[in-house]
């Protein structure tokens, strides 16, 4: 056993599944097993503990207070660990990945995230990789510094940028794309890191960022969508921001009654953001007649951030501002690398 330790945090999801030889069925599989259910690891020579939700669930459950727990779990074990394996379902991994980017401000350890789309208990899972391979990532250090110190998300032999991550497929091992940020590593014989990409670490001290407003909204726009529609979205009582999914470059319908819906509720005092429907590219409001109109009424661009980096840091931008000025200011700066600037 070499000195190097590791703590994962299992939350649940489909990776944690074994067959109990009983009954037959798949069930979580118990992490203080963990050598036992994945002899390999011993090779590895880590120490590696592990501390499990209790109840473990399902990433559709995965609410806000959940990101606060892992987040707080790593703030309590920072100083005992090199680094962290959070293993989550695959669902909301990229919501998760983006929040936690966010929340742990100062991060110079490695935070990775992983699952797998076959549980860790049948023959073919897609787990077993992804867990070992993001233990070693997590592990990996170079002139006594960790070479990833930042929320990653790993999947199918690639180390994304957490907050850079959807998913995309419901089905393929390769479940997760990075549209606008290239790989921080790629796993295949070797471990390939990309520290061209990867954050420098700033040693300085690791703060959490605990206050979350979850009252933001999405209006997703497609051909055809109904005045009565979009109507009722702007008007949804209590929220404080809506993410106006829009087409390509940050385009929407010129239609007057769209238009005037989204400027009253601006004028209202609802901060209205633009992001793409795309995986890949930037918001470019002007660009086309189509997003000029949204840029003069105030609509507020997400450049080339994901959804799940959207949601999550206006989030956290509601909870720790009171004016909109305030609010949009601290959006529209890039935090964790989630915005390519
Ligand atoms: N429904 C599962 C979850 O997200 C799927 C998975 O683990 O990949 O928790």
């Amino acid at each position: 056993m070499n000195d190097i330790s590791i703590l994962t945090i299992y939350t649940g999801g489909t990776i944690g599944m074994v067959l109990n030889p009983e009954t037959g069925s798949l069930v979580p599989f118990d992490f203080h097993n963990v050598y036992k259910q994945i002899p390999e690891l011993e090779k590895l020579h880590y120490h590696i503990d592990a501390i499990s939700f209790d109840p473990l669930i399902d990433s559709s459950d995965i609410q806000p207070k959940h990101w606060i727990e892992i987040a707080t779990i790593i703030k309590d074990n920072y100083e005992s660990y090199d680094g962290f394996v959070v293993l989550h379902g695959s669902d909301t991994m990229a919501y998760t990945a983006s929040a936690l980017s966010f929340i742990l401000t100062n991060l110079n350890k490695p935070v990775i995230i992983t699952g797998s789309q076959l549980p860790l208990g049948v023959l073919r899972t897609d787990g077993r990789e992804n867990f070992i391979s993001a233990i070693e990532i997590a592990a990996a250090k170079e002139d006594e510094t960790p070479i990833v110190t930042e929320v990653c998300l790993y999947f199918e032999n690639t180390l994304y940028r957490g907050n850079r991550t959807f998913k995309y497929n419901a089905e393929n091992f390769n479940a997760f794309v990075s549209g606008n940020y290239p790989p921080l590593a790629e796993v295949g014989v070797y471990i390939k890191f990309h520290k061209e990409n990867i954050h420098k670490p700033n040693f300085k001290r690791l703060k959490l960022r605990t206050k979350i407003d979850p009252r933001v909204g999405i209006l997703k726009i497609f051909p055809g969508i109904q005045p009565s529609f979009v109507k009722a979205i702007l008007g949804c009582k209590d929220m404080r921001a809506i993410v106006l999914e829009s087409f390509g470059s940050g385009n929407a319908l010129t239609s007057d009654w769209f238009i005037n819906e989204l400027k009253d509720s601006i004028e209202r005092g609802l901060i209205i953001i633009n992001v793409t429907q795309c995986i890949g590219g930037s918001v470019e409001m002007g660009k086309y007649e189509t997003s000029r109109k949204l840029l003069e009424i105030g609509v507020v661009s997400a450049k080339d951030m994901t959804l799940s980096s959207t949601i999550t840091k206006m989030m956290i931008c509601l909870a720790e501002e009171k004016e909109n000025k305030a609010i949009i200011d601290k959006f529209t700066k890039s935090w964790a690398g989630e915005i390519t600037e």
